[in-house]
């Protein structure tokens, strides 16, 4: 078998891991009875089905995986970032790039939030809603926005990356790397060694994807085996209402931004995201995803080292359109549910504070809620009304994910595309292939 069918065979691997995880947890799902478990008693002893295999197998399987994943995150970042920005021909660049990758996340996300809420406001999912549920939410405290700013600086470097902030590793990382540029013959002896433990951390990554198979396989056997379908039947208009939305930003603004910024075939962006958009999918977690999503930048879409190691860490913080869909449907739908008129100025106000509350908080898997609570009590909704979508969050979040993970790649590209930076053999290079080559090795084109 030649390497490039292996490497498709790798795909294919991971979708088929992901449904027959569904179909397996599902199955299991209908066997339970009313105790939501099936007991059996085996040689006098009692054994759990959803003990061994929900609690067991697939939650162990899939903490496994996902920790994987979690782990390269801090040490990927800080070291690719170091290396792009030391490789900067000049520093100046870097405010420039920063300024286009935040500009334009901000400029996604507030698009995102305005079409969710125009959207909810025509369809009206709130109407006719008779709220029956009896789960409650207590809201975590959001921090404010001067938090915001001054959580940005680490005072301790170390904490930031033992806490995973970030934020707070980016800035350290870009001073670093500017710093090192700066110190002549040491700097570059330095920056070599980064170059080196770079390419090592993205080995890993290469491993842990070949095991991506079974990690989604777990993932989705222990959702499939314990989501209650009876919980979507009262909430389907705003379900498909969400959904819908998500799919259409993912398949029509990121598209067009793509043609119309950066003149791009914007399908094989859509094509070359399926491993990507499968991981965000199963593990809800732009943060965990971020490995593949920066492995994908770099050596499937041609984004340059020294954009991507900056722009895609920082989208996977910042950057949630997906998320500010959700909360823009939702502000609508609770406040439709509870009787409140919002105004044009509360609809200004939910713009603004869903696209704060995109840039303050991580992309972790349910905090899309706790954002939420933010836009709500800003607007002067109540909190309580989240309990009547947080029985069917899960499914969205996974969805919203892999949007959010999109719209950093998108962005990815069209910053590196307007730097001159981006390889376009990489780019153009078969969609359907899994293979990874880095920016600037195309083969027959080496530069
Ligand atoms: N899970 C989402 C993410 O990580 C955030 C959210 O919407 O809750 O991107």
């Amino acid at each position: 078998m030649s390497q490039d069918s292996q490497k498709t065979h790798l795909t294919l691997k991971i979708v088929i891991g992901m449904f027959a995880g569904i179909v397996i947890g599902a199955l299991l799902q209908m066997s339970f009875d009313d105790s939501g478990d099936r007991v059996f008693n085996i040689f006098g002893m009692a054994f759990s089905t959803y003990g061994f295999f929900v609690d067991g197998i697939f939650n162990i399987g899939g903490a496994i995986f996902i920790n994987s994943l979690k782990m390269l995150v801090v040490p990927l970042v800080f070291v690719s970032l170091v290396c792009g920005v030391s490789s900067l021909s000049d520093p100046s660049k870097l405010g420039r790039l920063g300024g286009k990758s935040v500009g334009l996340y901000v400029l996604t996300t507030c698009l995102a939030v305005t079409f969710a809420l125009v959207a909810a406001l025509i369809v009206k999912p709130g109407d006719g809603f008779v709220i029956d549920t009896e789960a409650e939410f207590a809201p975590s405290q959001a921090p404010g926005l001067a938090q915001v700013i001054i959580d940005m600086f680490p005072s301790n470097p170390i904490n930031a990356m033992a806490e995973g902030n970030m934020l707070q590793i980016i800035v350290f990382a870009v001073l670093f790397g500017i710093a090192m540029a700066k110190c002549g013959e040491v700097g570059e002896k330095v920056q070599k060694a980064f170059e080196m433990v770079n390419d090592i951390i993205m080995k890993i990554v290469l491993i842990i994807m070949e095991l991506a198979p079974y990690g989604v396989f777990f993932l989705m056997a222990k959702l499939a085996a314990t989501t209650e379908l009876a919980a979507f039947s009262n909430i389907l208009v705003y379900f498909f209402l969400v959904f819908f939305l998500l799919i259409l930003h993912a398949l029509i603004t990121y598209p067009t931004l793509l043609i119309l910024l950066a003149r791009l075939n914007p399908l094989t962006l859509l094509i070359k995201m399926k491993d990507t958009a499968i991981f965000a999918f199963s593990s809800s977690s732009s943060s965990a995803t971020l490995p593949i999503t920066l492995a994908t930048a770099q050596r499937k879409l041609g984004v340059d080292r020294s954009v991507a190691s900056f722009t895609i860490p920082l989208g996977a913080t910042i950057n949630m359109d997906g998320t500010a869909i959700m909360q823009g449907v939702a502000t609508v739908f609770i406040a439709q549910v509870y009787g409140v008129d919002l105004s044009v100025t509360d609809l200004l106000m939910v713009v603004l504070t869903a696209t704060l509350a995109s840039i303050g908080t991580a992309g972790v898997p349910g905090v899309g809620l706790i954002m939420l609570a933010m836009v709500l009590q800003q607007v002067n909704l109540p909190v309580e009304g989240i309990a009547l979508i947080l029985g069917i969050d899960r499914l969205l979040d996974m969805t919203r994910t892999v949007v959010n993970v999109t719209g950093d790649c998108t962005i990815a590209t069209i910053v590196s595309k307007s730097e001159g930076v981006l390889d376009e053999d990489v780019y153009n290079a078969d969609p359907f292939s899994d293979e990874m080559v880095e920016a600037g090795k195309v083969e027959g084109h080496n530069s």
